[in-house]
């Protein structure tokens, strides 16, 4: 699903944010990454995300190697493969959620009059169809996020990539996204979640720790599906 070598990412300024960072992600993987802060976690999900191009190294998703892409090709690849979930949501005030979610499927190739219906099958499935109309500033915290998680799967994915999605959250509602996300993965969707909490990062199947730009850990928890893998 996804394979980096070596990958660096020296940003304007000259700082290091990664230092030939490797890894390989299975389809259908579900994977915390953690680390303190500045240690170069979003630089590695924007990146992974084709929303930031390294400095040096391979990225691979699906097979396609991303440097050889030009931006048309990236924003296709981004808009059919890949959903994004952001720590504050990143929902636009004015649009209703509905028509949130449907953003989602500018870049997928999906004709106009598909987006609407296909926006409210992905509320539904986030356990939002009776807030459809509602506009982001009347929904709850917990509500927006699923939101966001519905944008990020309406275009069906095989990779979502969330940074810190429960950042933002209390406790209950952050461990009620991560069930969704969870659901979501056992339906075969590839997921890697930066996230700062400890207890999340426990319950994933994988947790791959950065710190100062490298690699510094990456642990199978014992008798995961990943791990008979290995
Ligand atoms: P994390 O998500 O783990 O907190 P980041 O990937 O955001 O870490 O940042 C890693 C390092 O790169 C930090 O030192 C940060 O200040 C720096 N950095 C991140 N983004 C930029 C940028 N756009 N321009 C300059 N420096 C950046
Ligand atoms: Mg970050």
């Amino acid at each position: 699903m996804l394979r980096l070598t070596d990958v660096s990412k020296t940003h304007p300024g000259g700082v290091i944010a990664l230092d030939r960072v490797s890894l390989l992600v299975e389809g259908g993987e579900f994977l915390a990454v953690v680390g303190p802060s500045g240690s170069g976690k979003s630089t590695l999900l924007n990146i992974v995300g084709t929303l930031d191009r390294a400095s040096s190294g391979r990225v691979e998703i699906g097979g396609l190697e991303v440097g050889a892409l030009g931006d048309r090709q990236l924003s296709a690849l981004r808009g059919r493969q890949l959903g994004f979930v952001f720590q504050h949501f990143h929902l636009v005030d004015g649009l209703d959620a509905t028509e949130n979610v449907a953003t989602g499927l500018l870049y997928a190739g999906v004709p106009r009059g598909r987006r609407r219906p296909l926006a409210q099958e992905a509320l539904a499935r986030v356990g939002l169809a009776h807030r459809r109309d509602h506009l982001p500033q009347r929904l709850s915290g917990g509500e927006r996020q699923r939101v966001a998680i519905a944008r990020a799967l309406v275009n069906r994915p095989a990779l979502i990539l969330a940074d810190e999605p429960t950042g933002a959250l209390d406790t209950a509602t952050g461990h009620a996204v991560l069930a969704l996300l969870t659901e979501l993965n056992a339906e075969g969707t590839t997921i890697a979640v930066i996230t700062h909490d400890q207890d999340i990062a426990d319950r994933l199947p994988r947790r791959v720790e950065l710190r100062d730009g490298r690699v510094t850990a990456d642990h199978r928890r014992p008798g995961s599906r990943e791990e008979a893998r290995t």
